[in-house]
Order: C-alpha cells, then structure tokens, then sequence
C-alpha cells in the first residue's frame, strides 16, 4: 500500500471525495514528507504549512456539508516562487524581492483555489526564472532527489523536485526557455509548457513576455491533463492570453494512437545528446510504434539558431522589465546619497540576472538594435515556420528533452555557456509559441531521461494523450528516487 504522499492527484481525488481520508490528513502527510526530506533536497523558499491546513481544514468542512467542490478539492500543491501570492512573500529567489509580499493573487492562483487545491508554499528557482539547474538562487541551490549530488535542473528546480520526492502532489512552473520541460526530464515527473497564450501570465513575474507561460509539474499524464486544465483558458487581466475553450484534457486521454503521426526531427539526431539518452528516445519511439503511430522524419533547418536567437531576445525583454527593480517602489531599496539605483540593482541582482540586463541592453541599443534584436527575431520567425511545415504533415515531433542527465552540482557555474546549451531542445517550442511536454522516458546509470513531445499551437489535447498512452505501458513515472526514509510503520493509507 502506498503511503499517501505516493498517490497521484488522480487517486487521491477519488478517495478524498469518498472519504477514505481527509485534506487535512493528505495535507499533513505532504508536511511530514517535507520535515523529513526537505532538509536535503530544499525544494521550498517558503511553507505555508498553517494556511495550507487551515484551507484543508475548510475543504473537509464543506465536503462534510454536501456543498459542490472543484476538481482540485484538498489536493496539496507546490508554486514556483515566481507566481505572485496574495500575503505570501514572493521573492523570484532574488534578494531585491527576498521580501516582497504581493497583494495580489497571480490568475493561475485565483483559479487554483476556486478549483480547491491546497498550497504548501513556495518553491526554489533561479533567480528571475534565469538558468537550467537553479543554482542561481540568491539562497541555495535545490537538489535532485535522485542524487542529492546533482542538479535539478532549472529554473523551476524546485517545482520539479518538491514533485519527484513526493513533497507535493503537483506543482506549476514557468518556462521561456525550457525551465518546466528540463527540469521535468532530469528529476522523472511530467512536465508541461502549454501554448503561448493558453494561460494567464497575470501575476507571473516577467522574465521575458513574449515567451514566458505557466505550465504544472505532476507524476502522470493524467494528473498533468487535470493541473492544466484547472488553470488554462482566457482571463481579461492578460492581453496575450488566448480566447479559446478550453477542451476537458482528462477525456481526451483515450489512449487511441492509431494513426498518429510522430515525427523524429532529422537535425537533432547525435549532437551532444548522451548515448545513454539517445537510447531512451529510441526505444520511446519504438514504443510509441508498437502502439499504432506512424513514425517518420521531419526537418527543422532553423533550430539550430534557436539558442542564438533566445540569446538575444530573452535578455532583450528581461533587461526591459527588470527596469522596474528601482528600489522605489517595492523590493530592496539601498540608500545612497549619489545614486540609490544603481546601489539597490547592484546589491539585488546577482551576477546571471546582471549578465543578462547588460546583455539585452547592449543588443536593443541604437546601432546594435538591427545588427541583433531584429535579425533574431527574423530568425524566430524562420523557426516557426520550420514547425508549421512539420505539423503540416505530423501531429507531434518527439526528441529528447536535454541532451544530457542531471549533471553534478557546479560542473557548469563556471561556463555560461555550457548551461544555456541545456535548452538546444526546449527552446525552440519557446520561440513558435507552441505546446511541449516532458515525460519519463527510462534511466541512464540510474538518472531519469526525459522525452520531449511537441505539439502545434493548442495542441496540449494531443501530446497529452500521446504521454498518457505511453504511460498505460511503461512505469518509468511510477519509481520513486531512494531518499533513504524508512517507511512508517501504520500509513494513515491503510485507514482507508
Ligand atoms: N535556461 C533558460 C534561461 O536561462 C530558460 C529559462 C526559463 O525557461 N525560464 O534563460
């Protein structure tokens, strides 16, 4: 019998409405996971341990009262620490907002607590969303539950891990760049960046617009299907977001694969991807055959420039709406008598948030503007049309999610490089503006790899049923990292 931090959303929901347990009891249980594990895997900035029993407290109360309850009722939850939180700190793992309390709720959080999910706290991330193993923190890094050696990858490590260890039964990140896919790949759990517009990035805060979306992490296709569905749809408060109806994403998991049309882009083939990855997505697409897809090649000449391209764009944008970081109005403020400014982002940012403002206001300063801002998003443009010309003919491209494994804990701090070409494979979705999902896809020496399914704009319906489908054959996304804690003796699962 599992203990209950082991169920998926899915499960728990059920037994929930049935009685079997309480959100009090579900709650609980994910706080003693934390006590015991957090130490070591530090997934968590802040707890909202009292809120998140007292709001479990009400959801028991209202069952017991017959009232209706959203699809989330009593399901405990974990949000990266740049979602804004209305009374709950939200510091982007950044000392200029280490103690900013927003009074408001970001979109995604309003619904998440109309749809009666429980929230545990706030999780770890690189600062301001930048990075790929959230050793950029102003605080500490987050471990990998599978090797507390390692790196969770990022910038929504902590998201990621909180998941993997069974500290949460969910979570939601954000992703410009690949930050919910590969740390979704490097710590097992499935991960999700929806279409750009899908859901509402009111309340998140701006790393780089035109590319930045909320996306959950989870244990299964199933549970993902459930956590976006809970949070997508067109809100008011967002311009960009998408006005569309949002399809029931659980029904569309109907497990038919016959006749879908997968595609292996010819030039992601051997280039830095680790022989022991490469294995995996393989033997994934071998799978995904076996199950009735037609498997074939496409080609997306472009993507090759997409981190070059991303390189510019993404600090473009972030150097514009880190601006606001004044000092003045909320966040750190530095006194100084000569320039209080400059003393307050000198002291609040560290030095990757620093490198990428100085990088983004070199390439739209006059002179360099046409040089590099307008020639990458030319190239954006060219990326995009590689993907319509490739889901002209196939419904989702599958590729590895990161070239490599988890990789250990400050192997790449000193190379910037080397960190930004963790995203060769997720950036490109950023650029199009279209849907990718991670999923468990087989271990290399022990280290989870992840398989990328890409899908066309709103097009989570299909990839979604692609990673469920996957899932009803293999068990990749149901083993557990050994974190070295005993059971307990009696699980309060057992009660039920
Ligand atoms: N690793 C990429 C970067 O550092 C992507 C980050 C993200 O998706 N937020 O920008």
């Amino acid at each position: 019998m599992p203990e209950l931090w082991q169920l998926t959303i899915t499960d728990a929901a059920e037994r929930l409405a049935r009685r079997e347990f309480s959100a009090v009891e579900l709650t609980r249980a994910h706080l003693e996971r934390i006590a015991q594990v957090d130490q070591r895997v530090r997934a968590f900035v802040t707890l909202t341990a009292d809120e998140a029993l007292r709001d479990a407290e009400e959801i028991d109360r209202r069952r017991a009262q017959g009232a209706a309850l959203g699809p989330l009722a009593g399901v405990p939850l974990a949000i990266k620490d740049v979602i804004c939180t209305r009374g709950v700190r939200t510091t982007c793992s950044s000392r200029i907002l280490e103690r900013f309390v927003p009074p408001y709720d970001a979109t995604v959080m309003t619904r998440l607590r109309a749809a009666g999910a429980i929230m545990l706290g706030k999780t770890n991330m690189d600062e301001f969303a930048m990075g790929s193993s959230t050793e950029n923190s102003a605080f500490f890094p987050t471990h990998n539950p599978w090797d507390l050696d390692r790196v969770p990858g990022g910038s929504s490590g902590g998201s990621a891990s909180a998941v993997a260890a069974g500290e949460a039964m969910g979570s939601y990140g954000s992703d410009t760049g690949g930050s919910i896919r590969q740390p979704g790949a490097l710590t097992n759990t499935v991960a999700l960046k929806p279409t750009y517009g899908r859901v509402s990035r009111y309340g998140l805060v701006a790393f780089a617009s035109s590319l930045d979306q909320i996306g959950p992490f989870a244990r299964s296709a199933r549970d993902c299907a459930l956590l976006l569905g809970a949070v997508a749809g067109y809100d008011p408060l967002d311009s960009t977001s998408m006005h569309e109806p949002v399809p029931d994403y659980v029904a569309a998991l109907t497990s038919d694969l016959n006749g879908l049309r997968v595609a292996v882009p010819r030039e992601y083939a051997g280039e830095g991807v680790e022989p022991g990855v490469q294995a995996c997505i393989d033997q994934a697409t071998e799978t995904l055959r076996q199950l009735g897809a037609e498997v074939g090649v496409c080609s997306l000449p472009h993507t090759r420039y997409g981190v070059a391209a991303y390189y510019i764009i993404a600090p473009a944008e972030a150097s514009a709406n880190l601006a606001r970081y004044d000092g003045v109005k909320y966040g750190l403020s530095v006194p100084d008598q000569d320039d209080p400014v400059a003393a307050t982002r000198a002291a609040g940012f560290g030095a990757e948030v620093k490198r990428r403002i100085m990088l983004g206001t070199y390439a739209l300063s006059s002179g360099y503007y046409d040089a590099y801002y307008l020639r990458a998003e030319k190239v954006r443009t060219l990326i995009k049309q590689d993907f319509d010309h490739a889901f002209a003919d196939f419904d989702v491209i599958l590729s590895p999610t990161s070239p490599t494994v988890a990789f250990k804990l400050g192997a790449k701090t000193a190379d910037p490089y080397a960190m930004y070409l963790n995203d060769v494979f997720t950036i490109p979705a950023n650029l199009a503006g279209i849907c990718g999902v991670s999923i468990p896809a087989g271990f290399s020496e022990g280290l989870p790899v992840g398989a990328q399914l890409l899908g066309p704009s709103l097009g989570e319906a299909t990839i979604l049923r692609v990673a469920d489908a996957f899932q009803r054959v293999t068990d990749y996304h149901t083993r557990w990292p050994n974190l070295g804690v005993k059971p307990k003796r009696r699980s309060a699962a057992r009660r039920g």
